[in-house]
């Protein structure tokens, strides 16, 4: 019987062909042709103000870290239910990380719950739009006004995905906040095997990150000849990604409408065959709250118990279909735990414990989604 895998990276056809032009122009290390076309494509698609790529979100959301200057004084408020890395970036500069529970009905965090999280040392809310289904950014924003905090949205999974403010203004996730971080990894809708993206939205950042990024030195500066020499001027790293990586990256983003429109697809065919067997009680498909569009990242589906994922699990994985469960709560994770203050976070850890995604890549068939579907059924009717 056919296999199908979680996840299969989709090749548009044009990668080799740019590598091979990235590579005979003679220019493979960062900053050049691909990746300014890169970055041209999505400051024109999306209206961000500044967009740098980087070798991971990883990367993305360590900048916006330093950018900010993170420091051991500094608290950081964001969900639990969320990648290792979101939390990562800010403890590498000391911070101190306060989890808050994510919505009853949604894994993204609660905006209600953050405004009692926040005391004199919070710095930053740390969003992230899971599954690419916005936050409540309206709120977040207001909440981050008033005690003059900084937004940073972990957009890794949310490209081309939108929020739709109470004004009614639609915006593209990842313009709203101060700082934005994507993901191309090659598990993301959009891919170049390893890869990130760092928007900056506000006008007090765009002086350093091009620092931040070339290592601490004015080099990009430089090279545009706006100085005569370049030297070390601040702290970074090495986080621009090859030429090689860029010329990869703008082969997908030639066919992203293609892709989206193929696994929203797939998302809602998904949705019409599980719907019906929802009244069984034993799950709950994803809601899209009406301020969010759907980018068809991830499809998940919230089983009553573990026990249920579990069952769910087995019969498919029997059948050759690879279904896999998502984020610990990084309260309980076996580096943060000593440092979480013991409130419980029943949603996350519901999450943790429930939620199962179900295979989503472009190649994906309407026939393997039915299969997947039928063998689900089969699995909760047993
Ligand atoms: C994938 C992902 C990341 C990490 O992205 P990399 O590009 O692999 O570093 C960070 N945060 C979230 C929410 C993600 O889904």
């Amino acid at each position: 019987m056919k296999t199908i895998p979680f996840n299969k990276p989709f090749l548009t056809g044009k990668e080799t062909e740019y590598i091979k032009q990235a590579v005979e122009s003679g220019k493979i290390s960062g900053n050049g042709m691909f990746t300014k076309k890169c970055q041209t494509y999505f400051e024109e698609r999306y209206g961000f103000k500044k967009c740098l790529l980087t070798t991971s979100c990883t990367d993305a959301l360590e900048m916006a870290a330093i950018l900010l200057d993170i420091n051991p004084e500094d608290e950081v408020i964001m969900p639990s239910f969320t990648f290792v890395s979101t939390a990562n970036a800010f403890v590498l500069r000391g911070a101190k990380i306060v989890f808050a529970d994510s919505m009853k009905g949604h894994p993204n965090i609660d905006a209600d719950l953050i405004e009692p999280l926040i005391t004199p040392r919070t710095k930053a809310i740390v969003v992230v739009h899971y599954a690419g289904v916005a936050c409540d950014m309206n709120k977040i924003m207001a909440i981050a006004s008033k005690h003059k905090l900084f937004v940073v949205e972990d957009a890794a999974q949310a490209i081309d995905s939108f929020y739709t403010g109470s004004d009614g203004g639609r915006r593209p996730l990842g313009s709203i906040g101060h700082l934005a971080a994507f993901s191309f990894h090659e598990t993301k809708n959009i891919i170049s095997g390893e890869g990130g993206m760092l928007v900056i939205n506000d006008d007090k950042f765009i002086g350093r990150c091009e620092i931040v990024w070339e290592k601490g030195t004015n080099r990009a500066a430089f090279f545009r000849g706006e100085i005569d020499k370049y030297g070390w001027v601040d702290i970074g790293s090495s986080f621009l990604p090859s030429e090689i990586v860029s010329a990869f990256l703008f082969a997908q983003l030639e066919h992203l409408d293609q892709i989206q429109k193929k696994r929203l697809q797939l998302w809602n065919l998904y949705y019409e065959l599980l719907k019906p067997l929802e009244i069984s009680g034993l799950f709950k498909l994803p809601i899209i709250p009406l301020y969010s569009t759907n980018n068809a990242h991830i499809f998940y589906m919230v089983c009553k118990s573990n026990e249920v994922r579990q069952k769910i699990i087995a019969v498919l994985k029997q059948n050759n279909i690879l279904s896999v469960f998502h984020y610990l709560s990084l309260h309980k994770s076996p580096y943060y735990c000593k440092n979480h203050d013991g409130r419980v976070l029943q949603n996350s850890d519901k999450y943790s414990d429930c939620l199962l995604r179900l295979p989503m890549y472009y190649e994906l068939t309407y026939e393997d989604v039915r299969r997947i579907t039928g063998f689900i059924n089969f699995a909760l009717n047993g």
